[in-house]
């Protein structure tokens, strides 16, 4: 059985969903297959298995995709930043009021994100959703594909005489075999997007290779409550350990993040409640007062994987696919959702959503942001993770001087804040 859809998402995680949003609002055919049972909106702060740092431009581009409402309610709002190393002098500290807006970020539980984007789905008119569904491989479709493929069902028979009249052209297109559970499709698109994550088998299949760093660290994330309630200010605190943060979200309920070397995780994978929370404390330490009531603990392996190239031949990564940052610089989700509303708006003003130039247009627009993306999430986690040295006196200098340099620490807001380069329309500040 071959179907057809002008455009091909693999992976519906927080990236493919909103990539698949911003097409259907533009009217463009979508078929969007993912391997995951639907989720469930059940879930709460407390059991949570991230909460992510949502920039000031995503929060604007998810208003524009109107999933904003469903969000508001569970968000934290970040108008300071505080980040800071044990047993060094510097400290760098960031404002809203600084860089002229109202907040710097907000907080969101995962999990709420996901029910929220998946709610907007449900009502979307363009995409054709093959959920539980599993891409199994991708072969190029070597003749033309008409310009406008509203997934009609086409035998292969006809398919071959079509192709027959049309010519042989390479490279038209690529042909997907998805497995459900009872069924098997053939599903073929003018253009395929891998949103399939860090092993994106997508990335494999066009033949894009990627590179891979092992950390050899493991995040813990819950939530917690503090004794001290320092309002709307996230805290980053670096120790010889790796990083731990702690994240304002509502209800007086903080979202910790702690990392340790990866061959202590089965260690604190295996502490009791007060053990962790003593932990969380010892490398925190006190700004916050007593951590307490830790909810539900989700463990996390890190490493960071990136794609060499964005594109292949009517083949695009966005997201995780494309690269894989360290969490603790909390870019991700931001940069991949900057990735699928630049494709998106490059898409709206293009007839073939897989020309070579619109793939061209993609890669050039996404590069400035990537690149310094990656660089400030490495080289946070590579200087933050220094072990005391004679270097970290000069560290500590560093972070002093940003903290005494308003124009400089408003660069490094706005770059936070994700605009760098050319961020997508959907990203900016509205009008008045
Ligand atoms: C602890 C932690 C904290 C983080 N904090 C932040 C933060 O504060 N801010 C931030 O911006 N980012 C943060 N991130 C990063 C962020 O979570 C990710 O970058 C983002 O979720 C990636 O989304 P994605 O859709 O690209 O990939 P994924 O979430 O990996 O989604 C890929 C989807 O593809 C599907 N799939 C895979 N293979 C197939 C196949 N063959 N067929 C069909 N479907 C397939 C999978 O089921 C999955 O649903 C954090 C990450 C972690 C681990």
């Amino acid at each position: 059985m071959t179907e057809r859809s002008d455009i091909l998402i693999v992976g519906g995680g927080l990236v493919g969903t909103s990539l698949a949003l911003a097409l259907d609002a533009v009217g463009r055919e979508v078929a969007l297959v993912e391997a995951a049972p639907p989720r469930t909106s059940t879930a709460t702060g407390d059991d949570n298995d991230r909460n992510l740092v949502l920039a000031h431009a995503s929060v604007n581009a998810l208003k524009a995709l109107g999933v904003w409402p469903q969000l508001e309610a569970a968000a934290g709002t970040i108008r300071r930043v505080e980040v800071s190393r044990a047993g060094e002098f510097g400290r760098v500290r960031m404002s809203a009021d600084e860089v002229g807006v109202e907040a710097l970020g907000r907080v969101v539980p995962g999990r709420v994100l996901a029910a929220a984007l998946e709610q907007r789905l449900a009502v979307c008119k363009h995409v054709r959703r093959l959920v539980p569904a599993k891409l199994e491989k991708l072969q190029p479709v070597d003749a033309s594909l008409p310009p406008s493929l509203p997934g009609g069902l086409g035998g292969e028979a006809a398919r071959s005489a079509e192709r027959a009249a049309l010519g042989e052209v390479a490279k038209a297109g690529w042909c997907a075999r998805v497995a459900t559970a009872d069924d098997a499709y053939d599903i073929e698109a003018r253009l395929v997007v891998g949103a399939d994550g860090s092993d994106s088998l997508v990335r494999a299949q066009v033949g894009i290779a990627a590179m891979e760093h092992d950390y050899a660290q493991s995040l813990f994330v819950c939530t917690v409550a503090c004794e001290r309630d320092i309002q709307d200010c996230a805290f980053e605190r670096f120790t010889d350990d790796g990083p731990v943060a702690l994240l304002p979200l509502p209800n007086q309920r903080r979202g910790l993040v702690l990392t340790v070397a990866a061959d202590r995780h089965a260690e604190v994978a295996a502490m009791d409640d007060a053990a962790f929370i003593a932990l969380a404390q010892q490398r925190f330490g006190w700004k916050l007062g007593r951590l307490s009531r830790p909810g539900r603990r989700f463990p996390h392996r890190i490493r960071r994987v990136l794609a060499d190239a964005l594109t292949a031949p009517r083949a695009v990564l966005v997201g995780n696919a494309a690269q894989t940052v360290h969490p603790i610089g909390a870019q991700g989700f931001n940069l991949g959702l900057r990735d699928a509303l630049t494709l998106a708006e490059l898409i709206a003003k293009d007839d073939d959503p897989g020309a070579p130039d619109l793939l061209q247009a993609y890669a050039a627009r996404r590069q400035p942001d990537r690149t310094g993306v990656l660089a400030f999430s490495h080289g946070l986690i590579s200087l933050a993770c220094l072990a005391q040295s004679a270097l970290s006196p000069l560290r500590s200098l560093a972070m002093l001087a940003l903290d005494a340099a308003p124009p400089l620490r408003r660069v490094v807001a706005k770059h936070g804040m994700g605009f760098r380069g050319t961020p997508p329309a959907a990203a900016l500040d509205a009008g008045p």
